[in-house]
Parts: structure tokens; sequence; C-alpha cells
């Protein structure tokens, strides 16, 4: 295949993202001072919406509405029963709208308008399904003791959290939190990313049409600059849920240190991708180029570093360098788009220059290595680069783009090494048909998550989060619902 060039007719944005207000005590409100955002579609670099530029006074009235409202119990009293069912009505309405939150996070971050719908969309409602079981057994336990006492264990909501969430996956990334939050009968201010808040909006009318109460959840759009610091050093907040770079959740967590106040830290990300001679290649290398241009690269548990066994290396190279060049980019909103833009230029920007810098360090491109002049958009061609030793900017850091490095290895041990030589453990991969290789690898690789045969399979049972410089914490799972609660004892005498 080749590139796609082909535009569709724009559709509509929902009311609620269009009307751009901030959402504070059940209410829509502009920012405190009149500020505003405008909102580029970086399809075509065309300004889509115009939201509120939030204040630190919007922040402290969103922390103070969460508050209230967690005080008297309208939420955090419920049963998990009750909180399970608005929940529920949560992700019923989501697959309801289903169209317009596809439509809302396609333009705004530039993902193709099919994976949007099938993947960010129904990961959402899936969320909300998933804890709204969990709420119902979020129950402590009965601990036998020589105590002359009963002693016994409940878990309680923490109070008000902040969830601030990243610009590449803005419904999923905030719907893991917020779910998780509530389930657990917490209130919520959410700070969405700079220059992708918008379906943010949109869940905050969802939410609060399947019954969740006034003030118990807030969304703050605006800088994070401004109002990230105000929010996380908030006295009134009780836990931070952070996603985004490591740099600035490594500012975060020290800030919310100084309150002594939790934070989920699910951080940066640059998995290796270790594939074997004993694979199967057809399969393996669409694993390989789905792990790398999946939202254009902008994918924390992406696989930007293939590492292939030297007697298969020519031969991947050979069969990348074809089916890259065929991956269909352009259009989010045509069906047929595998590949829109990055989701804004200063992304576009920072993949061309890690593309140039590994020429400068002696790579050769196999494929892409040039942005695509489509439409104003910010498209970047899908690139892979080979001749690359671990020290090059783009093989060592995070590019977070479609930029593939690929490295020969001749051992399985030199392909463990290579692929722990990072500050980064959130991901990685093995392609094997060996059973025992799969399991002794995957033990080695210093990765929150190992995918065998496979990539990117996610779950809301299954716990996702990273170690080393991708941050500490779980998503998903009852791991991560119950880092929303705290343990209380309760011992009784009984002499
Ligand atoms: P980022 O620059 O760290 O921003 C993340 C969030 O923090 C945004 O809402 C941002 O607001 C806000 N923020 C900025 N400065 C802040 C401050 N001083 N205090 C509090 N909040 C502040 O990350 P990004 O560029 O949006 O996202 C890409 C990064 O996220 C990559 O490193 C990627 O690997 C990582 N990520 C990790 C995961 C995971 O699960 N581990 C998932 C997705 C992404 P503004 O947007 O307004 O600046």
């Amino acid at each position: 295949m080749t590139i796609q060039e082909s535009r569709t007719p724009s559709a509509t944005l929902p009311g609620a993202v269009t009307r751009g207000q901030l959402f504070i005590d059940g209410e829509w409100r502009p920012s405190s001072d009149g500020g505003t955002a405008d909102i580029i579609n970086p399809a075509t670099g065309a300004v889509v919406a115009t939201v509120a530029a939030g204040t630190t006074a919007d922040i402290n009235a969103a922390v103070n509405a969460a508050k209230a409202a967690f005080a008297p119990g309208r939420w955090s009293g419920l049963s998990g029963r009750e909180r399970s069912r608005v929940l529920n009505k949560a992700a019923l309405l989501i697959r309801e709208r289903a169209e317009e939150l596809a439509l809302t996070e396609s333009t705004d971050v530039g993902k193709p308008i099919t994976f949007a719908r099938v993947v960010d969309v129904a990961t959402a409602a899936d969320q909300y399904e998933y804890v709204a079981a969990m709420a119902q057994q979020l129950d402590g336990s009965v601990r036998e003791t020589p105590l002359q006492a009963h002693a016994f264990t409940k878990r309680e909501p923490l109070g008000v959290v902040a969830a601030i969430t990243p610009f590449n996956f803005p419904l999923i990334l905030s719907s893991t939190k917020i779910a998780a939050a509530l389930a657990a009968g917490n209130s919520v201010v959410h700070k969405p990313a700079g220059d992708t808040p918008l379906s943010a909006l949109l869940m905050a009318e969802i939410l609060t049409d399947a019954g969740v109460p006034a003030g118990v959840f807030n969304v703050v759009t605006g800088s994070g600059g401004t109002l990230g610091d105000h929010l996380v050093a908030h006295a009134g907040v009780s836990k931070v849920a952070f996603t985004g770079s490591t740099e600035v959740g490594r500012h975060v967590a020290a800030l919310a240190g100084q309150n002594l106040r939790p934070v989920t830290a699910e951080l940066g990300g640059n998995a290796a991708n270790i594939l074997f001679a004993d694979a199967d290649l057809d399969k393996a290398v669409g694993t390989v180029i789905g792990a790398f241009v999946f939202n254009s690269g902008q994918f924390c548990m992406g696989g930007p570093r293939l590492l292939v066994e030297r007697r298969i290396y020519e031969t991947v190279l050979g069969v990348l360098k074809e089916a890259v060049a065929g991956v269909p980019v352009g259009d989010p909103r045509d069906p047929e788009t595998v590949m829109g833009p990055l989701a804004s230029r200063k992304q576009l920007e920072k993949v061309a220059s890690y593309v140039d810098g590994a020429r400068a360090a002696g790579g050769q491109v196999i494929v892409g290595g040039e942005p695509l002049d489509l439409d104003g958009g910010y498209f970047y061609r899908p690139t892979v680069i080979a001749g690359l030793d671990n020290d090059a900017a783009a093989v060592r850091e995070e590019v977070f783009g479609p930029v593939l490095t690929v490295q020969p290895f001749d051992t399985e041990e030199e392909a463990i090494e290579l692929a722990n030589a990072t500050e980064y453990g959130l991901a990685a991969g093995v392609q094997t048909s060996s059973i025992a290789r799969a399991h002794r690898v995957s033990s080695k690789l210093d990765a929150g998550i190992v995918w065998v045969n496979s990539w990117a399979l996610l779950d809301p049972a299954v716990p996702f989060g990273g170690v080393k410089n991708s941050g500490w914490g779980r998503e998903y799972g009852p791991e991560a619902l119950e880092s929303y609660t705290h343990t209380k004892s309760v011992i009784i005498g009984t002499d």
C-alpha cells in the first residue's frame, strides 16, 4: 500500500467540548480570569475548540468542591454496590456515546478514528465496568489475634484525588484513574493535558448523567505549568495519580512528598522488543510494526527498540523496509488510516530532531526519515533506523514518535543486556517460538510488563506500571483500586 492522502468531511464535535468551560461543583463555568486556550487539530493545524485556561483560583474552587462533596459521604458514604450501579451506567453511556467520544479523541490527538473507537473508547468503557464489579469487593478482613479483642480491617477512600494525565491517550488514561478513584469512594479533580483536554469535558457530562453527585468529579483545563504545581501541592489533595514524562513525574513526586501525599507515577518508557530467529517471522513483523506506529509512536509502552538475532537481521531489515513503507498514513477520520499525525507541532519537531541526530550519529535510515506534507498537519513518515549503538540518543532516550531503531545481537544474554540498558522499565517484548526461552528471558527483563509473541495486550484486570525511571505503583487490577484506599484497622476489646 502507499501513503493515503485522502481527506474526509469533518463531523461536528459534541456540545460539552465546544462549550469548553471548566466543570466544578457540578457546574460549567469560565475560568476565574476569563482566560482561554485554543485547541488545535493536529491533522490540519486548525483551531477546533477553545477551552477555559484555568487558574490557581479555579484549582482551589475544584479542590474545595471535591472536599465538600467527600465529607458528608454523598459518594464516599455509598455502599460499593450503589457506586457500582453508577459506574456501570457510566460504562453504558460511554458505549452509547462512542461516536462522539471517538470523534473528539481523534480530532484532539490525531488518532485514526478506527483505533479511537475500538481501542480508546472501548477500553474506557471496559475500565468503568471492571471497577464497577471491583467496587463491590472492596472489603477488609477479620484478623486472628491473641488479644482479648475482635480485630478487623476496612478499606476506606482517601479523600480528594488529583488526576493528571498526558496528551497521548486522554480518555483511556483519565478513565484509568477516575474510574478507580470513584469506585473506591474518592472525589476527583482532573487536570487533563493542555494540548488534548477535550474528552475530559465530555466525560464530565457522562459521569453526571450516570449519577455521580455534584462536586465529586471536577475538570480544570489549562496549562500544567500553572495549574499542576498548585494542584499537586494543595493541602486538600489526599493522593496524586500522575501519568506523564519522567521529568515532570519526578517533580510531581517531590512536590507531593512535601505534604507526605501518596503518588502513583506512570512515567516514560523505551521498551525493547527482542526478535529471536525461531519466531514466526510474519506474525512478529506485524507485531513489531504495530508496536512503533500505533498512536504515531506516542505510546509509553510502544516498542521503539528492536533487537534482532543476527542471523535474521538483514532479512528483517528488508521485510521492514517494504512493510513500513506501506503503512497507510493520513487523515485520522479515514477508516483506512493506520497512522495519523503527531499530536502537536512540538512533537513533530522533537521527532525530526531525533532522526536528524541519528543520521549525524551514523544511523542508516532504512525507510521514512522525513515529515509528510499533508494539509498543514503534523505528519512524520514511519521511520526505521539501523546502525546505531546504545549510546545514540534515538536509542537511549524516549523519542515518542514513529521511529524504530534496529540493533543485531548474537546471544540471548546479549539481547537481555541490550534490552535492560535503559533508564526506563515500563514494558518489553519477546518474540520466540520457544516456551522455555519465553520464560527465561521474560524473567530477566527489567520491566513492569512483558509481552510474549504479542504487544500491548492490556486488560483492566491485569496490573500495568513500570520499574526504574518508568515510575511506581500499578494501574488496573485490584492493585490499582487498593491504591485509592487506606486500610483502617479496628480493634474492639472483648474482656
Ligand atoms: P508531561 O509533559 O509530563 O505532562 C503530563 C501532564 O502533567 C500534563 O497534564 C501536563 O500539563 C502536566 N504537567 C506539566 N507540568 C506540570 C507540573 N509542574 N506539575 C504538575 N503537572 C504538570 O507528559 P506528556 O508530554 O503530556 O506525555 C508524554 C509522556 O507521558 C511520555 O514520557 C510518556 O511515556 C508518558 N506516558 C506514560 C504512560 C504510562 O502509563 N507509564 C502513559 C502515557 C504516557 P500540560 O499538558 O498542560 O503541560
